[in-house]
């Protein structure tokens, strides 16, 4: 999920892998590590920190900083907490070959029990070590070259990742793969370049192989690179690329912004939420931290759900999943209005907290006060070893990847689809959904991220309607029922980056005051899906218009009434009612995304706000 960076050719690679991996903390990260091939031997150095402090440490340890060849790693833990152990590179057990790995390996705990039994032994928690450990049993057993081995590995292994492999034995070669995660090869004269995107190699080199899902390469020095497919190894013509862009485009993957990337990942994210826990086929969810918890979970007497922000948001959609679904009944609490109120807690209450960061000040001290009060404590959030997921008693990552953009947008769809995930499966523990409904509910949930990505194709659309509406002083949103969250994280959006007024409010609750603020100058985003008390939504429509309100109106596909209405419409496809959070929230944060853009504000990092907020 963070960086990698590799040399080999014929310069000193500790300079220009060490740059590589500044270049790319912009990805996010907890931990670093290089290895560099001396001509003998390799030097391997490894923190949890930053480059800088990983560059300290190499310089203060390293027999030697010389060496043609060399990998390096940023990580950003997704199995085992940060620390020194767990960051990358990793040995296999004979110390022969080396990795870095960027991603998932999804069936590591199977495969690592099967190699523990044939002797092996691991030093770190991560799936990495399990991998670079099955290359070596499959070198040693099928007596393969390197990469071979790696092909073969990887046609065992499940998940997704960018690697690159070293064999101490033939120093003049790297093996690199890609599946889910980012991988560019750059190539010079007699020298390769391998990293997670383009910019540690920028000013060497200006062509580039961006290897393809299921496509891995040996580069040797002095050679031709060979690429090929993994699963059937037919020969790839790779194309070279020519690169025209500058560092700071490629950093933001060619987007103007990291939120708009952010809103662009969604559909990844949420696959990679969902990657190796939802078995839509089989009809089956597994997640560790629930699955060895679910009598506590299932039989708890009311959920407490507490969290700050977007987290609160998503935290409100997951009331009505918890609700609808598993009929355990559900309070939805600011973290800092939870604390410090002397709040009724009982031992057979589970707390659910949810935070991006997993650091977050109030949310900390609302799970410290729960479990002083005996309450089961269960965690979300994005950061792998934080704080949170430390102190709960059990938890889920949303496994979304880091979230640059102080704007949270990824970290809501994330947090909502892991919500989705836990509330399935203890309706289904305790027998309040069917089962064709809750296989069906997965089957839905496995097809959002294709329809988020039909979304996006509204961006151009989008855009249009932020240019009417940009100098508008308020706005208002509207939803009901599942949708009123996201008019409230659809309001908060538009707060945040453009710093225009607006408040999201349930529908109906309208005609009880925001009614009174409507004229021809507020502009109201009304969520009008099919699904959810649509005809009462109409009804709030027609009293907006006759106020001369400015309608924009978030759809299903194919709707006529609201289009009738309105001033203008976003669609969205259709899916069942508790799932259209995930899909109407993608339009608002473009929307807002495209108004603060259009009026000059700072996207990234809205004035007075922090990504993390570690303070009450
Ligand atoms: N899954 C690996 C780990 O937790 C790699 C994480 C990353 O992509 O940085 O070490």
């Amino acid at each position: 999920m963070c960086g990698i960076v590799g040399y080999i050719g014929h310069r000193e690679a500790y300079s220009i892998v060490l740059k590589g991996l500044q270049r790319l903390e912009y990805r996010g990260y907890d931990s670093a590590g290089i290895a560099l091939y001396d001509g003998e031997e390799l030097n391997l150095c490894k923190t949890k920190g930053k480059v800088s402090d990983l560059k300290d440490k190499f310089e203060e340890t390293a027999t030697s900083t010389k060496g043609t060849v060399g990998i390096g790693h940023t990580r950003w833990a997704t199995h085992g907490v940060p620390n020194d152990v767990n960051s990358h590179p990793h040995y296999s057990n004979s110390g022969n070959l080396v990795i870095i790995h960027n991603g998932i390996i999804e069936n590591y705990d199977t495969l690592k029990k099967e190699l523990i039994k044939r002797g092996y032994t691991f030093e770190s928690d991560t799936d990495t070590e399990v991998l670079v450990n099955l290359i070596e049993d499959v070198m040693v057993n099928e007596k393969v070259k390197l990469g071979k081995a790696v092909q073969i590995a990887l046609n065992q292994s499940v998940g997704a990742y960018a690697i690159a492999v070293f064999d101490k034995r033939k120093p003049n070669e790297l093996v690199v793969a890609r599946l889910g995660s980012p991988l560019a090869i750059g190539i010079g004269e007699n020298e390769f370049f391998i990293a997670s995107d383009a910019s540690p190699f920028i000013e060497y080199t200006s062509n580039a192989i961006y290897l393809e899902d299921g496509e891995m390469a040996v580069v040797r020095t002095q050679k031709q690179i060979k690429v090929r497919k993994i699963h059937d190894d037919s020969l790839v013509d790779p194309y070279v690329q020519e690169l025209q862009l500058n560092l700071e485009q490629i950093e933001k993957g060619g987007y103007e912004h990291f939120m708009l990337k952010e809103i662009y990942e969604q559909p990844n994210a949420i696959i990679d939420t969902y990657r190796g826990r939802m078995l839509v086929n089989e009809g089956i969810v597994r997640m560790a931290g629930v699955d060895d918890n679910i009598e506590r979970l299932a039989n708890a007497k009311r959920i407490l759900i507490v969290a700050c922000g977007t987290s609160w948001h998503a935290g409100l959609v997951a009331e009505y999943i918890f609700e609808d679904f598993a009929r355990i009944p559900v309070e939805v609490e600011y973290a800092s209005e939870f604390r410090y109120r002397n709040p009724i807690i009982y031992e057979n209450d589970v707390v659910i907290a949810i935070s991006q960061s997993g650091e977050t000040a109030d949310t900390m001290a609302a799970i410290k006060l729960a479990k002083e009060k005996g309450a089961f404590v269960f965690g979300v959030c994005n950061v792998v070893g934080s704080s949170i997921s430390r102190e709960s008693h059990a938890g889920a990552y949303t496994h979304a990847g880091p979230e640059i953009g102080v704007a949270s947008t990824k970290a809501f769809t994330t947090q909502i689809t892991v919500l989705t995930m836990i509330a399935l499966k203890l309706a289904k523990h305790r027998g309040t959904i069917s089962d064709s409904d809750f296989r069906y509910h997965l089957q839905e949930l496995d097809r959002i991220p294709a329809k988020i990505s039909k979304v996006l194709e509204a961006n151009d659309h989008i855009k249009l309607i932020a240019d009417k509406y940009k100098e508008a002083p308020n706005c208002l949103y509207l939803g009901r029922g599942y949708n009123f969250p996201v008019a409230l994280e659809g309001a908060l959006k538009l707060k945040e980056i453009s710093y225009i007024h607006a408040e999201g409010y349930p529908a109906a609750e309208m005609k009880h005051g925001p009614i009174a603020l409507i004229d021809e100058q507020m502009p109201v985003v009304v969520i009008a899906t099919k699904k959810g008390h649509y005809e009462k939504v109409v009804s709030n429509i027609q009293e907006i218009k006759s106020r001369k309100g400015k309608i924009i109106g978030i759809v299903t596909e194919g709707d006529e009434a609201v289009r009738d209405l309105a001033d203008y419409v976003i669609e969205i496809p259709e899916t069942i009612e508790s799932l259209t959070p995930l899909l109407t929230t993608i339009p608002l944060q473009l929307l807002s995304y495209h108004i603060a853009v259009m009026l000059g504000k700072n996207v990234d990092q809205p004035r007075n706000l922090a990504k993390s907020v570690t303070v009450e």
